[in-house]
Order: C-alpha cells, then structure tokens, then sequence
C-alpha cells in the first residue's frame, strides 16, 4: 500500500495520504497542495521494535567466547 506522509507547507499540519500513481493529494485540513512529500516512514516504524537501537559491531560480536568484537584482543 502506498502510503505517504506529507508535510503542509500553508498550514504546517503533517498528514498521511494513500496515494495511487501520480495522483497529487491535497491538505485534509486547508485543501492546499503545496505538500512537501517526507519519508515513507509509518510502516517502517510500526515494524520495529520499541526503541532498541542496535549499534552495528557492538551487539554482532566477532569472538563467539567473549563480548570482544575482535578475537585479537582475548584468547579465544
Ligand atoms: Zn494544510
């Protein structure tokens, strides 16, 4: 599904929009169509989990024995 968030530029109110080919949306709330389109980011957030931000080469350690992310430093 095409979902898009759009910004207002006339009444700065952010909305989202189901939108269909090149089909130009306007404002729910003031009918403008100076819409700034943002990042499809609705579904990418509801799929994630709460606020578990994981840091890449902290979490996937490289030594399987210790917490270290490189066997060079221990003696595994
Ligand atoms: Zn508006």
């Amino acid at each position: 599904m095409p979902i898009y968030e759009y910004h207002c530029e006339s009444c700065n109110k952010d909305f989202e929009c189901l939108v269909f080919g090149n089909e130009q949306p306007d404002c729910p709330s003031c009918k403008s169509k100076k819409l700034n389109k943002l990042m499809s980011a609705a579904s990418f957030f509801s799929k994630g989990s709460h606020g578990q931000t994981v840091k890449a080469g902290a979490s996937s350690s490289a030594c399987g024995g210790c917490a270290a992310t490189s066997c060079t430093s221990c003696s595994h």
